[in-house]
Formats: C-alpha cells, sequence, structure tokens
C-alpha cells in the first residue's frame, strides 16, 4: 500500500459529526449579524504580502515571523508576486473597502468568516490554519459604535449559550498621546532593561508599548509598574471611552479596565477590548478588537474611521464543548430500501419529488457492483441512520405505482394501511406522513 498522507501541522480537518457545530455557529452568526445589519463581505486568503506589512506593522509577531509567504511564479515579464495567506481579516477588508470605494455613500459595517494562517507553534487553542469570524463597521467615528459592536458580541454570546467569558477594555488615546507615553515607558523600561527578556529589549525602540502585551511572567512587575498610556490621554480621548463606559453600563455590561490590554496588531486608536475566559489555559482570549481610526488612510484610503473585532471560532467552540451539547446533526426522515438494481429509476424519481418537498431522504448505496445487496443489510443500515422511516420500493408496490413506508423508531405510533402504503404520485400526501 501507499504511504500515508497527514494532513499539515497545526492544520485541521473538520469532520462530521462535530462539523454540525461550526455550521451551526455559523447560522447564529449570520441570523445575528442580519439583526444588527452587518453584511457578508468575501475577501481573497491570497493578498500581496506589502498589504500585511503595511497593515498589520512591520515589528509585529504576525509580520514578523508567523505569515506564511512565498514567491509566486514570474510572469511573462519575469516579475515576481510576494504573496501571503492572510493572517487576519481587516488588513483585507480595508483594501477591499477602499480599492472598490465603498464609503463613498457613508459608512458600512461588515461581517466576515473564514481561515486565517499563522505559523505559530500548535498548541491547544492554537493553530496554524485557524478560523475567524469578524465584524467591522468603517466610516463612523463615535463611541456608540464601538458600543455596538461590542453589544453585538455580547448578544453572540447569549445566542450560543456561553457564560464564562469577561469584558477588558482598554484606551490607547491618539497618535500624539501615545507619543509622549511611548517617551516615558521606553525610559522606565530602560531604568529596568535587566528584568526584561531579549524580545522586550529588541522592541526597546521599535514597539514598546508591545512590552505590555507580552505573556512572559518573568516581566509581570516590571510591566505593573510602567506608566500608563491612560494618564496621557487628553479630554476628547477621555470623552469617547467615557460614552463607551457609558452605553455598556446601561446595558448592564460588566467590563474591567487593563492597563496592559495593547493588542498584538500595530493599527489600533482609542478602544481596545477583548473577551477573556479563564477555561482555555493561556489561550483565554476568545474575541479581540478595538478602533483603527488611521489604517484606512495609511493603507491609501480616503481617511475614514473604523472599529472592529475578530472572534477565534476554535476557541469559542472549544469553550461551548463543556457547557452545551445544543447541537445534534438531525437524522435524516426516511430512508430507502431498494430491492433490486432495476427499481432505482423510478425510486430516484420519488425521491427527487420527496426531496422537493422538504422531506430529508438517505438513498441506500451500493457498497458492491453486482446490486444493492440484502434486504437484512439495507434495514440494518436504515436502522443506523437514525431515520424515522423506512421506505421500500420493492418489486410488488412499484407494480402497484406505490412505496412501502415503516416506522423505524420505536414509540411511533403504527401507520395506517393507508399510511403505509403510499402513491408514489401522491407526493403531498406521502410527505405529510413522513412529517408526522
Ligand atoms: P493571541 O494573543 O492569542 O496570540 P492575537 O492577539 O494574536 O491572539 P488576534 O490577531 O487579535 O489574536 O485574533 C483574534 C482572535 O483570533 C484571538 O482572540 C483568538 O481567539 C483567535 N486566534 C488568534 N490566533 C489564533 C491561532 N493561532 N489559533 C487559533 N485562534 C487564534
Ligand atoms: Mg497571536
Amino acid at each position: 500500500m501507499a504511504e500515508k498522507l497527514t494532513a499539515v501541522k497545526g492544520m485541521n480537518d473538520i469532520l462530521p459529526p462535530d462539523s454540525a457545530r461550526w455550521e451551526w455557529l455559523e447560522d447564529k452568526v449570520r441570523v445575528l449579524m442580519g439583526r444588527y445589519a452587518y453584511r457578508n463581505i468575501r475577501t481573497p486568503i491570497l493578498e500581496h504580502t506589502q498589504l500585511f506589512v503595511r497593515g498589520i506593522g512591520e515589528v509585529t509577531d504576525i509580520v514578523e515571523k508567523e505569515m506564511y509567504s512565498f514567491e509566486d511564479r514570474a510572469d511573462k515579464n519575469g516579475a515576481h508576486d510576494h504573496l501571503t495567506m492572510r493572517p487576519e481579516n481587516t488588513a483585507s477588508v480595508v483594501r477591499a473597502v477602499t480599492e472598490h470605494n465603498m464609503l463613498y455613500d457613508g459608512g458600512k459595517r461588515l461581517y466576515y468568516m473564514g481561515p486565517m494562517f499563522r505559523r505559530e507553534r500548535p498548541q491547544r487553542g492554537r493553530y496554524r490554519q485557524f478560523h475567524q469570524i469578524g465584524a467591522e463597521a468603517l466610516g463612523f467615528a463615535g463611541a456608540e459604535v464601538d458600543a455596538e459592536l461590542i453589544l453585538l458580541a455580547v448578544a453572540l454570546w447569549k445566542e450560543l449559550g456561553l457564560s464564562d467569558w469577561r469584558l477588558e477594555i482598554n484606551s490607547l488615546g491618539q497618535p500624539e498621546e501615545r507619543a509622549q507615553h511611548r517617551a516615558q515607558l521606553i525610559a522606565h523600561f530602560e531604568q529596568n532593561a535587566d528584568l526584561l527578556d531579549e524580545e522586550a529589549r529588541r522592541r526597546l525602540h521599535s514597539n514598546p508599548l508591545r512590552i505590555l502585551d507580552s505573556k512572559n511572567p518573568a516581566m509581570k512587575a516590571v510591566i505593573e509598574s510602567a506608566p500608563r498610556l491612560i494618564d496621557f490621554l487628553g479630554v476628547p480621548s477621555l470623552a469617547h471611552f467615557e460614552s463607551l463606559k457609558t452605553i455598556l453600563d446601561a446595558n448592564g455590561i460588566a467590563w474591567t479596565l487593563n492597563h496592559r490590554l495593547v493588542r498584538g496588531l500595530d493599527y489600533y486608536n482609542l478602544t481596545v477590548f477583548e473577551f477573556v475566559t479563564d477555561r482555555l489555559g493561556a489561550q483565554g482570549t476568545i474575541c479581540a478588537g478595538g478602533r483603527y481610526d488611521y489604517l484606512i488612510e495609511q493603507m491609501g484610503g480616503k481617511p475614514a474611521p473604523a472599529v472592529g473585532w475578530a472572534l477565534g471560532v476554535e476557541r469559542v467552540l472549544e469553550l461551548l464543548k463543556g457547557q452545551t451539547d445544543v447541537v445534534v446533526t438531525p437524522a435524516p426522515d426516511a430512508y430507502a430500501v431498494i430491492a433490486e438494481s432495476s427499481a432505482l429509476p423510478a425510486a430516484s424519481v420519488a425521491l427527487q419529488a420527496l426531496r422537493a418537498a422538504g422531506i430529508r431522504v438517505q438513498m441506500h448505496g451500493s457498497t458492491t457492483a453486482d446490486g444493492m445487496g440484502s434486504m437484512k443489510s439495507q434495514f440494518k443500515k436504515a436502522d443506523g441512520s437514525g431515520a424515522r422511516f423506512a421506505l421500500i420500493f420493492g418489486a410488488d408496490e412499484l407494480a402497484q405505482g406505490c412505496v412501502a413506508v415503516k416506522p423505524l423508531r420505536s414509540g411511533k405510533s403504527d401507520l395506517t394501511p393507508s399510511q403505509s402504503l403510499q402513491r408514489l404520485d401522491d407526493i403531498a400526501a406521502w410527505s405529510d406522513t413522513l412529517r408526522s
């Protein structure tokens, strides 16, 4: 036998029955996004590498070491494209919104779902292909939209039956405020340089804010004692933060202020937030986002404010595992047992009509080339399918233009004689019986 092939490390197959949980979550998201008037956007998985370098920032974990990038084959002029599998979707959304001039008639509320790629060390809740669902509101400056996005996420947790989360918020202020804070922050870390790890020392001058986001426990104290960004914010920044908090409070949403919350991406300003849980170990952030008022301009678009979040689908589903078992793949309504291959044309026509009427029908599939298999083995499959009824396409029944219907599940009342023998051409009566 040929050698077995396996999936790429850190990239998972999503198989039934587990895939039903994914569909269940995605369906809930679609309905909810509709209620908040967010519309779906789908951008390509491959983008020019430059999009992420410019969009996410050169001195970030993602761009420094996590991207799947490659040089495309040369075109006929010998030029190569540098391409990257998207590690996140905000940069792409901004590109698309700018490229298609989507903000010409006002702000847009958008959402996406799909795979993202980061070359991280795989572990529980951290994969190399993972999935995000994200919501972005572009062209809106007010804190009410920051609040709307947070309320939308909270509504989603409620819909999903997820209760084990807390909301952390912070404000990163505006670039000038950050610049003042940055100088003080560098001074603080320089005074304590011996307490910094290698990565922090390297980022001390390029991206000191990111040191606050470090997960190294040895640096906890030096980070706790660092100057706080919030103390550098001016009146408008504080007012924005206050109106967000007031709306959250009015809605009874509990939040905590986390001064160390700076987010791993460079593009944020003013509001940043994370939904976190203690039940997933180190990978406790299930949803994260914030405002990025300067990104659109930085990407070559007409200046416009924006805010958004992204949630990690794997982490949310992992959390739900312990909390609900609401997702069951529904069994088919009926299983079609087909005595002889000669019955297949007539049976397939009847099954098509039933399905068009909304009945879920699983047809027996032969496993060998020489016929449909014994009735005994077909009934065994019918039982195993979980279907409530078997439909028996036997020669005698077909000769009368009929099919036999047999209840498979105990507890189901017996069918009347007329229900047990349905006319192939009376789909309405037949499907009513199967729905009963
Ligand atoms: P972390 O701090 O866990 O590395 P991050 O700040 O890199 O997260 P974002 O880029 O903000 O994460 O992505 C939003 C969400 O996507 C995260 O909160 C998390 O739930 C999920 N996520 C990010 N990276 C991964 C990954 N490699 N595997 C699974 N989920 C991920
Ligand atoms: Mg990360």
